[in-house]
This record gives C-alpha cells, sequence and structure tokens, in this order.
C-alpha cells in the first residue's frame, strides 16, 4: 500500500494509485473483476476535483447503466463532497449523448425540443414505411428491420455506409432506401431513435469542427468504466471526444481520457460490443500507459480459484493473473447443489436465504443472479409464500413483463368479461387493424348501454356501425373471448390457456418477431402456462398474481435482489446464489446455436461475471428437471461445473425430503467430468448423454412425486425444432 498524500489515495496499492495520479496522458486499465476499476475511476474524479484540475462540468465520465451512474456520483460525494452536484456529464452513453443532441439539434435537422421514440412509435413507423414501398409486411416484418437498423447503428453505419450486401438483404433489395426514407421521416417527425442519440452527435463532430473544437476545450478529462462493452457506435464517439486534432506542425496533444475494463467480462456482443476497442485503444491513443491491477479485493480465495479456473477454459481472452490476501480459513468454498427440480431449487435457496437471515445477514447483501428472466418467476412465487423481500434489479418483475401482462389480460377477459381495461390492453395486440378510432366508438357504446366493452362490442359487430373490416375483425375477437369462456369449465386451465395464447394469434406475434428480447419473451410465456398448473383454476390463479402482484418494491427495506447475469455487471454481495447451471439454460442453447464457440465463450463469461459478484459465498445450483419451452425434460448439468476446480468446490448432500436422493447430484456431476471433456455437444449427443448418466427417473428417483412428468424424444424435437426456427 503506498504511503502519504490525501486522504482518499490511503488503502490503494500502487498500481491503483498509480491509475489515479496519471492524470495526464491516455490511460487503459486492464483488469480482472473486483480488482479496484470502479473505484479507481471515482478517486482518480476525486483527485482531479481536489487538486483543482478541471472544474466539476469539464469531467465526462460515462458508466454503462443508470444505477451505475447513480452510484458512482453517491461515492464521487463522500470523496469530495457538494462538488459532485457539479458535474452534469457523468451518465450513460444514451444519457450524455442526448443532452449534446439537444444542444446542437438544428445541426442535423432537428429542433432541441426533438422526441425520443419509443419501440411501439418505431414499429408503426417501419411498417408505414414498407407498405409505401409496396412491399408486403408480412414478408418482410417491420421488427426485422427496426432490428437491423439497430445492428447498423451499433456499428456507426448511416443508409450510406451501409454495406451493399446489408442493403440487398432486406425487402426486395431495399435496404437502403428504406432506412434513408426512416431517418428522413424522423426527421420531420422531429424525431430520434436510441441509435441516433450517439449517431447525430457523431455526425456534428465530424461537420461542425467549432463545435467538436468546444467539447475538446470542456473536456478536459475522460473516464469510461466497463470499456469492454462499448460498440462502434459508442466507441468513435469517444474517440472524437479524445482525439484533438493537430495544429499545424505540433504533434496533438494526448487526450486524457481513462478506460476501465475487462476482457473476460465481455457479455453485451450479442448487442454490438466489440472488445476489440479494447486493443484498438493502445493504436489509437500511442503511448497510453497501460495498468494492470491484479490484487482483487473483493472475495476469498476460493470464489477468485473458481472464477479464475473457469475462464481459463476460454481461449480468447487477453489473460490476466488475480490473486487476494484476504483469505481465511474459515472461507466458504463454492457450494454446488443438485436438485430435483425448479421448485425444489427455489424452495431450498428459499431455505437457505432465511438460514442465512437467521444468522444476522442482511437481505441486502444476498443476491440470486439468474441467465433468463423466465428462471425469476418461481423464486418470486416462493419469497411471496415465505413472506420475504425481495427487489428485481434492472427490469420489471416477472408479472410485470409486458408479455405477462398481455397474456394475463386475455386470461382476465375471458374469466372477467367486464374487464375493460384488460380488453383495452389486447384489443389491438397483436395487431388487427383496431385503432384508436375504433376503441372509442366501443368505448362510447359501452358508456351510453352502461354495459361492459365486451359485451357492447359483442352488439357492436351485429350492426352497421363499424365499417366492415374492423367489424370483423372485431368480430372475431370478441367470438373467440366468448368461446373461450364457455370452454372455461370443461377444459383443463393450462390447456385454455395455451389454446387463448395460440389462437390470439398472440404466441405467433413474438414467434415472428425479431428483436433480441422475443425469445426471451417466449420463454416467459411458457414459464407463466407453467406456473399456473399450481393452482386449481384460472380465477385462483388469476388472484394469486393480483396478491404477488400488490407486494411493494420498497428500495429503503431489506431485500434479497433478484435479476439477469447480465444485469449484475459491475455489483457485488456477500453471498450469491447461481440457480440453472444446466446445459441448454447455462450455457444457453440460443448462444451455442447462434453464436458457436465465440457463443460458448460469452456464455462462459457470463459465468466469470456471476462468480465474481460473490464477496463471501457463492452457491451454484443445478436440478435434473426442468421445464423448458414448455416441457418437462431431464436435464444434464452444466459443463461449466466441470470447468470449476475441485479444491475451491463442494459438492453439497442434497437437502431434499424426496428419499434416496441425496447423494445422487454428486455422483452424477463427477460422472458428468467424464462426458465432458469433447467441448460442443449436438443436442441429440446431449441427451444420449443425460440418458447415459442415469436421465431416467421413471426408476426410482421420481418416487413418492405425483407430478406427472412427459418426456417424448419426438415431441421434444419437434417443439425444440419450432422453437429454433422461431428464435431465428
Ligand atoms: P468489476 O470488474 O466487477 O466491475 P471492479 O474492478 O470495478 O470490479 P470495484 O468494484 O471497484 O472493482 O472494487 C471491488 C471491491 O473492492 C469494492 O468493494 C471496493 O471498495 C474494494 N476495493 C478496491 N480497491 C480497494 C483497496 N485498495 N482497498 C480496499 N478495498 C478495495
Ligand atoms: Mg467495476
Amino acid at each position: 500500500v503506498a504511503q502519504g498524500g490525501p486522504h482518499y489515495l490511503a488503502g490503494l496499492n500502487a498500481e491503483q494509485r498509480a491509475a489515479v495520479e496519471t492524470t495526464e496522458g491516455p490511460v487503459l486499465v486492464l483488469a480482472g473483476a473486483g480488482t479496484g476499476k470502479t473505484r479507481v475511476l471515482t478517486t482518480r474524479i476525486a483527485h482531479i476535483l481536489s487538486l483543482g484540475l478541471a472544474f466539476p462540468s469539464q469531467i465526462l465520465a460515462v458508466t454503462f447503466t443508470n444505477k451505475a451512474a447513480r452510484e458512482m456520483r453517491q461515492r464521487i460525494g463522500l470523496l469530495v463532497g457538494e462538488q459532485v452536484e457539479g458535474m452534469p456529464w457523468l451518465g450513460t452513453f444514451h444519457s450524455i449523448g442526448v443532452k449534446i443532441l439537444r444542444r446542437h439539434a438544428e445541426l442535423v435537422g432537428l429542433k432541441s425540443n426533438f422526441t425520443i421514440l419509443d419501440t411501439d412509435d418505431q414499429l408503426r413507423l417501419v411498417k408505414q414505411l414498407i407498405q409505401a414501398e409496396n412491399l408486403d409486411d408480412k414478408r418482410w416484418p417491420a421488427r426485422t428491420f427496426a432490428q437491423m437498423m439497430d445492428g447498423w447503428k451499433n456499428k456507426g453505419l448511416t443508409p450510406d455506409t451501409i454495406p451493399e450486401g446489408d442493403a440487398r438483404a432486406f425487402g426486395n433489395g431495399k435496404g437502403r432506401e428504406l432506412f434513408r426514407a426512416y431517418q428522413d421521416r424522423l426527421l420531420q417527425l422531429n424525431a430520434a431513435d436510441f441509435g441516433d442519440l450517439l449517431l447525430h452527435p457523431i455526425r456534428i463532430f465530424r461537420e461542425n469542427s467549432d463545435v467538436l473544437a468546444d467539447y475538446h476545450r470542456r473536456f478536459r478529462y475522460i473516464l469510461v468504466d466497463e470499456y469492454q462493452d462499448t460498440n462502434v457506435a459508442q466507441y468513435l464517439w469517444l474517440r472524437l471526444l479524445a482525439q484533438r486534432p493537430k495544429t499545424g506542425d505540433a504533434p496533438s496533444p494526448p487526450p486524457n481520457v481513462c478506460c476501465v475494463g475487462d476482457d473476460d467480462q465481455s457479455i453485451y456482443g450479442w448487442r454490438g460490443a466489440e472488445v476489440d476497442n479494447i486493443l484498438r485503444f493502445e493504436k489509437d491513443f500511442p503511448g497510453a500507459t497501460v495498468i494492470r491491477l491484479e490484487r482483487n479485493y473483493r472475495s476469498t480465495a476460493h470464489i477468485l480459484g473458481a472464477a479464475a479456473h473457469l475462464i481459463a477454459h476460454n481461449e480468447d481472452r487477453l489473460g490476466k493473473t488475480l490473486f487476494t490476501d484476504t483469505s481465511s480459513p474459515e472461507d466458504e468454498r463454492v457450494a454446488v447443489n443438485a436438485g430435483w427440480d425448479s421448485e425444489e431449487e427455489a424452495r431450498a435457496v428459499g431455505e437457505e436465504i432465511e438460514q442465512l437471515q437467521r444468522r444476522g445477514h442482511k437481505l441486502n447483501d444476498m443476491a440470486i443472479l439468474v441467465r433468463a428472466s423466465f428462471q425469476m418467476r418461481e423464486f418470486e412465487d416462493r419469497f411471496v409464500t415465505l413472506g420475504l423481500n425481495y427487489r428485481v434489479v434492472g427490469g420489471p418483475r416477472f408479472y410485470e413483463r409486458q408479455e405477462i401482462r398481455d397474456a394475463m389480460a386475455y386470461l382476465r377477459c375471458v374469466c372477467q368479461p367486464a374487464d375493460d381495461l384488460a380488453f383495452e390492453r389486447i384489443v389491438n395486440v397483436p395487431k388487427r387493424g383496431l385503432g384508436d378510432a375504433t376503441v372509442r366508438q366501443i368505448h362510447d357504446h359501452a358508456r351510453g348501454n352502461g354495459t361492459p366493452m365486451i359485451a357492447a362490442a359483442l352488439e357492436m359487430v351485429e350492426t352497421e356501425e363499424l365499417k366492415p373490416k374492423p367489424r370483423n375483425a372485431l368480430r372475431s375477437l370478441v367470438f373467440n373471448l366468448r368461446r373461450w369462456s364457455e370452454l372455461l369449465p370443461t377444459t383443463r386451465h393450462t390447456d385454455l390457456a395455451e389454446m387463448i395464447l395460440e389462437e390470439s394469434g398472440y404466441t405467433e406475434m413474438w414467434q415472428n418477431d425479431r428483436s433480441a428480447e422475443a425469445p426471451g419473451r417466449l420463454e416467459n410465456l411458457k414459464e407463466l402456462v407453467r406456473s399456473m398448473e399450481e393452482y386449481e383454476s384460472l380465477p385462483g390463479f388469476l388472484e394469486h398474481v393480483a396478491l404477488v402482484m400488490d407486494t411493494e418494491q420498497n428500495a429503503e427495506s431489506d431485500a434479497v435482489s433478484l435479476m439477469t447475469l447480465h444485469s449484475a455487471k459491475g455489483l457485488e454481495f456477500e453471498t450469491v446464489f447461481l440457480p440453472g447451471w444446466e446445459e441448454g439454460l447455462f450455457p444457453h442453447q440460443r448462444a451455442l446455436d447462434e453464436g458457436g464457440r465465440s457463443g460458448l465463450e460469452e456464455e462462459r463469461r457470463l459465468a466469470y461475471v456471476g462468480i465474481t459478484r460473490g464477496k463471501k459465498r457463492v452457491k451454484i445450483w443445478f436440478v435434473s428437471n426442468r421445464r423448458i419451452h414448455g416441457l418437462w425434460q431431464s436435464t444434464i448439468p452444466s459443463r461449466f461445473l466441470d470447468e470449476l476446480p475441485e479444491a475451491h468446490v463442494e459438492v453439497m448432500e442434497a437437502n431434499t425430503s424426496y428419499g434416496g436422493y441425496g447423494g445422487y447430484g454428486a455422483s452424477r456431476w463427477d460422472g458428468g467430468a467424464s462426458f465432458a471433456s469433447g467441448g460442443y455437444r449436438t443436442p441429440g449427443a446431449r441427451r444420449a448423454a443425460a440418458a447415459a448418466s442415469g436421465g431416467s427417473y421413471g426408476d426410482g428417483w421420481g418416487g413418492g412425486r405425483t407430478r406427472e412428468i412427459s418426456y417424448e424424444e419426438d415431441g421434444v424435437k419437434a417443439k425444440a425444432d419450432r422453437y429454433a426456427q422461431a428464435a431465428g
């Protein structure tokens, strides 16, 4: 530890201190998880401010999420007091981008009060443009094109610069025209989409050297956290702001830019992030000081050892060492637990949390990190049953998700035909040509008669009140709703729910959706139907959800955090639970299918991020049976489990109420090591492996369980194929 100097420097190690004190010139801090990268950034800002090297308004500091920005502001505040309030340029790429764009909107043909388009607006607009080109919007879906434009924008491309092949790939070769028409239309509407918040400023900087020079004078210091996850557009934006132009013969002055990152934590490749930005840094900023931090201050030696061993299986990495000084013989090894199914997983995790709580641990210090959002449902339900406070970080709670609310609205319409709010929610979802005007007509009719909207609609479709097109669409919808209601007493509620989602076209809407979120939404819908099994009837289930939704999410109170691995980046907790370590879920099948080896490596980095969130305790779970894509499947443990070093791991005796089951997980997992050597396995091989390692639960494992498990090879395959198609 370096000695002397101001109080905020005390306690930093020599490398950290160098990163803080090298304020002039480009600095790249490349270091593993928990080595104090974020702490270096905050301390560096404090240092710059207290030396008076810059005013707070002259520091540009970019973080990955708004939450991270808030935390950084807080930490700086602790170091320098109220000076932090004068830092307008601390935020995410988007929040800073929008601020810059508002100041110079007229330079790209916008007014400063431009609106930021939401996804719905964007899709409506794209669809109009596709139709205006006389293209069939079924064959050329708006969502696909929106997704394509998003990809281009992440790469910093404009209608003029997209590759010819890309341009030809959509709409009978009209990709480029459509992109251009879209951008023109946005200008007419005085609107910008998310990508534009960076692309417009890039253009402004390029075309207006005086504006850029102004920012060069303004931003004396530039700092970027989570640098490994920047995409090309963000990189270009940053480089423009950082690189000063040459004046005369003199070389351009080196910029005071400091980026911190960890290539092993790059987990947004699927959104266009490029780890190569790390390599480019030294090229674009010659003479950069590269600092490596190797001491981890966050985790125990066991946690670190497990994480390091796992990530060493990636080929595509810069490589680095990590060590910790803070280990003690009492440190717990990384625990690997086996469970029967996800319900047991949630129950056991709930029990462990309660035990920790009884031993004096705070809920705030515990987190459950899942690979896919659908996994949250089981935990949320369990916590509500236990009366355990929880909060979902970085996204809505399961039952608050758009697709779940939509699906629930359908179910409410069927169970409670007077529920006008539910009806209004789904009347035009998926789009069936029942726009606002029609809805208003139905509304007026209902008001006039004092009946619910569905009843009003049933009357209206028998009259001439509506034009034929909306009338037919409405008739088909309300007849369906009535028919489903009539089936209520005689049909199994889960079957009915599935039928409703299918026949209404709702599932199909997401199957046709090419956005990155769509497959996750389909998973959530399956999980919704699955969760109903635990209830006798649809009304019973609806009541349960209403109760769950009623529990408050109080930011102040002590609560377990529940979030995806992606949103856990940069955070830390005493105890971390990592459920669902099974092949197909984690690594996720989609990542393997679409990304091949690099997909697998990104999944492994995600596992590394997960483990390294833990300070004291990491508890991994896998189960033998999980319902994936709506069908029970015998699962096999994640290959990542085989990549954990024995010395740092403890395989837990299964703590379960099902007789004869204890030890099964351990032996199975050990057995797993023998077939996990060959890298990527095909789904068929994995199923064979599952069967070979005792995956046939007919023989005793299921003893005493009443739940039916259907596992039909063909059925699974058919579903999986259909799912894969849907996932594109
Ligand atoms: P990640 O890669 O996960 O974002 P990071 O490198 O940003 O991690 P930090 O979050 O800055 O790491 O630090 C991890 C933990 O270690 C924090 O609790 C931080 O306060 C602590 N820490 C960092 N440096 C020191 C130090 N010199 N002395 C004591 N604690 C430290
Ligand atoms: Mg960090």
